[in-house]
């Protein structure tokens, strides 16, 4: 396995800030870069407050906290991020074309050894690969959200992927605290979000067709199923853009009406109410 020393996480989003911490308080050196300053003052603000509570919690000693945060560094520049990179994680919006151009950027950045790997949700590496000349190198990291908390983390082993590529993000994830899900083949959505994305497809319906309201399909899903928060809250907390954009590029390219977006997911998208990143989405926050 390649020695992993450096982290470069790419967007500093719902997602990025947080893999970023993890790795940071895993003991990597990390840099995180957004194209947008005010999300990245945002994260970096995150991780001046975050640090300090865990402390105040007795969850991390002062020392580990002065250590991470001494790690992690944040700059709205790629370049500066990415050059002295072992690994990237790409957390940039769920669009191909832009991830695309990233790669192509990060394989001319980063030095020949350092592993490329996208946070996507759906997309397989596959896709992206090609527009690097190492594609061996580029594989799918997929984290849950809050990064900090969720443990598991689905490295999928597409058909370009070196074994050597896999054993080495799979040591990331297991230093970081994780635990990681090996996908022998590329799926569309890998694991977890086929088996989310069924219930939340069943309980769009269900909404749509007015059986029931949000709260009670999520206190349902919750008290008959066990699971930690129903589907409307964690569509509030992924974000209804995501979901409105995943649903509507996976429709267009494959023209199955299971993809096509419910009527209330494109209302809310309209409508900017994206969740609890927009201060109302099914729920108000
Ligand atoms: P987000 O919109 O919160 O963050 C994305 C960030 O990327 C934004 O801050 C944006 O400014 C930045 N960005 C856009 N273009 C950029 C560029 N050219 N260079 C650098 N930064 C750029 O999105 P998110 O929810 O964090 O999702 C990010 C990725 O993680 C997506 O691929 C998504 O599928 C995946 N993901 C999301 C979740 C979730 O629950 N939200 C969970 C797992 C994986």
């Amino acid at each position: 396995a390649v020695d992993i020393k450096s982290i470069c996480v790419v967007g500093a989003g719902n997602m990025g800030h947080q893999i970023a911490l993890s790795a940071a308080l895993a003991g990597y050196k990390v840099t995180c870069t957004d194209i947008n300053e005010e999300i990245l003052q945002k994260a970096e603000n995150f991780a001046d407050t975050y640090l300090p509570e865990r402390v105040a919690k007795g969850k991390l000693s002062e020392e580990d906290a002065k250590a991470a945060r001494g790690r992690i560094s944040f700059t709205s520049d790629l370049t500066e991020a990415a050059k002295n990179a072992d690994l990237v994680i790409e957390a940039v919006i769920e669009k191909l074309d832009l991830k695309r151009k990233i790669f192509a950027d990060l394989d001319k950045i980063c030095p020949s050894h350092a592993i490329l790997a996208t946070n996507s949700s759906y997309i397989v590496s596959s896709k992206i690969a090609d527009v690097t000349k190492r594609p061996e190198k580029v594989c799918n990291m997929h984290f849950f959200n809050p990064a900090l908390v969720m443990k598991l983390v689905e490295v999928v082993k597409g058909p370009h992927v070196s074994d050597e590529t896999v054993e080495t993000v799979v040591g990331v994830c297991k230093k970081m605290g994780k635990i990681p899900v090996v996908l022998q083949k590329e799926i569309y959505g890998f694991l977890v979000n086929r088996i989310v994305s069924a219930i939340k497809n069943e309980a769009l319906y269900i909404y749509d067709m007015g059986v029931a309201t949000p709260e009670d399909i999520d206190t349902a899903v919750v008290h008959a199923l066990g699971h930690p928060m129903g589907p409307f809250r964690l569509l509030d907390l992924t974000g209804i853009d995501l979901t409105y954009y995943i649903s509507t590029e996976r429709y267009q390219e494959t023209g199955d009406p299971k993809y096509k977006p419910s009527p209330i997911i494109v209302e809310k998208f309209i409508k900017k109410e994206w969740g609890r990143k927009t201060g109302k989405g099914f729920y108000d926050y």
